[in-house]
């Protein structure tokens, strides 16, 4: 198959882009690099530097390469970013969505795959509780506005286009090559600073000392494992939840990291951030199979991040 992967040159679309390499498929990452790496794009891909906002420049694209299947990654991905800048968040992930969802009409497309958000769609998950795709989502931050926004989008152009469209809601993904830097990901950041020896910070889940919020952390290679059923044509459901299922507090990260390095961190406490959800809990597509576990994913992650200290 010809596949696009937008997104390809950051944390999730370059495991995503291997994957299909190593499958046989013929790849085209389009990343404009604004949070992506070129050195995370494989070497077998071809690299497109385009910025989904530029509709004319996604379209001309598609038409010549004329994807079987797009795997649609890139996004604006922090929630904090998307509370600050609700408008820039919408440009880039509702428009330049539809950019991408026009170049496939125009390039004959018939299916896309979308990284949508389980850890945000749903809002707020009451304690003792995990939530389903049956779930009615309850966006809170523009983030999560956006990504809901473009799975009806998905609806809408499966039935005037014929685009057939799988949504893979993400818990929080983890793993190796995920940015220390940005906003978001906060197994690589409190990785990179236990091995340098730096404090850690463990934001509020209602007040500052608490163990900070309740997340689902999904290891990269469950969620590169969806993205290949998705993209092969082997996940019926239209939309599934990619996630562990297991509720892990900021401080259980924490101390599961410090377990790993054999570190002690020095703990600090901080706010509440905004756009933050207080627990996040999914409830995964037994079509995944077992997710790795934490005490592994972070094995792993720790073992790349030291290889490049
Ligand atoms: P990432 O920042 O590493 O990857 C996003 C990529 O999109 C980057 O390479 C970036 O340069 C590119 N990009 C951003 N804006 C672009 C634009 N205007 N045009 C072209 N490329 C652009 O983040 P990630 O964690 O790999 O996220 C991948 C996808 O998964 C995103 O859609 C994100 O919303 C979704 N997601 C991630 C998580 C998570 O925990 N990491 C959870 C839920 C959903």
């Amino acid at each position: 198959m010809r596949v696009v992967v937008t997104g390809g040159a950051g944390f999730i679309g370059s495991h995503v882009a291997d994957a299909l390499l190593a499958d046989g498929h013929a790849v085209v990452v389009v990343d404009d690099l604004s949070t992506g790496r070129e050195a995370n794009v494989p070497k077998a891909a071809r690299f497109e530097k385009l910025d989904i906002r530029n509709g004319g420049a996604v379209q001309a694209l598609f038409e010549t390469f004329r994807p079987d299947v797009v795997c649609h990654q890139a996004a604006q991905t922090s929630v904090a970013i998307s509370t600050r800048e609700a408008v820039r968040d919408a440009e880039i992930n509702v428009l330049g969505s539809l950019n991408v969802l026009e170049a496939c009409v125009a390039a004959g497309t018939k299916k896309l795959v979308f990284a949508s958000t389980g850890g945000a769609i749903y809002g707020e998950i009451p304690e003792g509780q995990a939530a389903g795709t049956d779930w009615a989502p309850a966006p809170q931050s523009p983030y999560a506005c956006s990504k809901f926004a473009v799975e009806q989008y998905l609806r809408s152009y499966q039935i005037e286009h014929g685009i057939q469209s799988n949504v893979l809601r993400y818990s929080n993904v983890y793993g190796p090559r995920q940015d220390p830097h940005g906003e978001a990901g906060v197994v690589a950041i409190f990785c990179q600073r236990l091995l340098k020896g730096e404090p850690i910070q463990i934001n509020a889940r209602r007040e500052v000392g608490d163990p900070g919020c309740v997340r689902d952390y999904v290891y990269v290679g469950q969620v590169v494992k969806a993205n290949m059923l998705a993209c092969t044509g082997k996940l019926s459901a239209p939309v599934i939840n990619v996630a562990a299922g297991v509720p892990t507090t900021t401080l259980d990260l924490a101390r599961a990291i410090e377990h790993a390095t054999g570190k002690t961190a020095s703990l600090g406490y901080g706010p509440r951030r905004p756009g933050d959800v207080a627990r996040s809990l999914l409830i995964p597509d037994p079509i995944l199979g077992t997710p790795t576990a934490l005490g592994e994913g972070i094995a792993e992650t720790l073992a790349w991040f030291q290889a490049r200290a």
